[in-house]
């Protein structure tokens, strides 16, 4: 089992490159901000205490995502991999992830970090509003908080997995394929 994290700020790609790797390489695709919008979609209590944290742009308690990412582990007994996105988000989770796998006899093969430039990523996301019906997604302030976020608690899980030598960064400017052909070939070169 090869397990990866696609790590980067809030519009640094990670969606987008996620679809085409869960398609080449059969991972099981982990997004907790999917996770948590379907919650919300369908109004569960879960679902209703995170959408006030999303709709600032703060991230949601590590107890709830720690909980849906250790439900959904268990649901997939049969993956041959899983890719995480939007997951660990803070040094707290990425504990408590490594020691989930752990239990199950498995660890994280690598952490792909996506880099961007901080204007690009605003420019982008904006863009993304137009078409995506996020409400995150429209409002230049909380894009700016989702970013701020980032470098306040997220930041700490590329920290904590370079302790490991597990963070490769990968330049997430350029075109789609591009950047999939580089994160390709970081994989590659573990799975062989
Ligand atoms: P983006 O990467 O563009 O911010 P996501 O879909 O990954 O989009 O996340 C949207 C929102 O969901 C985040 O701003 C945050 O509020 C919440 N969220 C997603 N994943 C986590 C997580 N692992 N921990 C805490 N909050 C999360």
């Amino acid at each position: 089992m090869f397990n990866i994290i696609l790590f980067g700020p809030p519009g640094s790609g990670k969606g987008t490159q996620s679809e085409r790797l869960i398609s080449k390489y059969g991972f099981k695709h982990l997004s907790t901000g999917d996770l948590l919008r379907s919650e919300i979609a369908k109004q569960t209590p879960l679902g209703i205490e995170a959408k006030n944290f999303m709709d600032k742009g703060h991230l949601v308690p590590d107890e709830v995502v720690i909980g849906m990412i250790s439900s959904a582990l268990d649901n997939h007994p049969d993956a041959k991999g899983f890719l995480f996105d939007g997951f660990p988000r803070t040094e707290a989770q990425s504990q408590a992830l490594d020691k989930l796998l752990k239990l199950k006899n498995t660890q994280i093969g690598v952490v792909l970090a996506l880099d961007v430039t901080e204007e690009e990523l605003v420019k982008r996301l904006l863009n993304r509003g137009l078409t995506s019906g996020r409400s995150d997604d429209t409002n230049e302030e909380i894009i700016r908080n989702r970013i701020v976020e980032y470098h306040k608690k997220t930041s700490a899980v590329a920290d904590y997995y370079k302790q490991f030598d597990k963070v490769v960064y990968v330049k997430g400017e350029g075109s789609v394929d591009e950047i999939f052909d580089a994160l390709c070939s970081e994989i590659d070169q573990r799975l062989s």
